[in-house]
């Protein structure tokens, strides 16, 4: 028997996102193929939104 939680080996291994080829940060779906900082895979615009504003004085 160990001690403690065993269970740290789980999250090792599998990762969800990969390089942009747009933007190119980490922040590209594998499963669904859409970039969740720019839109990449589901327009063919940059993702904006309104609420995130600019750095803007
Ligand atoms: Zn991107």
């Amino acid at each position: 028997m160990t001690k403690g939680t065993a269970s740290m080996g789980k999250k090792s291994g599998g990762k969800n996102h990969i390089k942009c080829r747009r933007c190119g940060k980490h922040s590209r779906n594998i499963s669904t193929g859409v970039c969740s900082s720019c839109g990449y895979g589901k327009s063919a615009r940059l993702r904006a939104y309104k609420w995130k504003r600019p750095s803007k004085r």
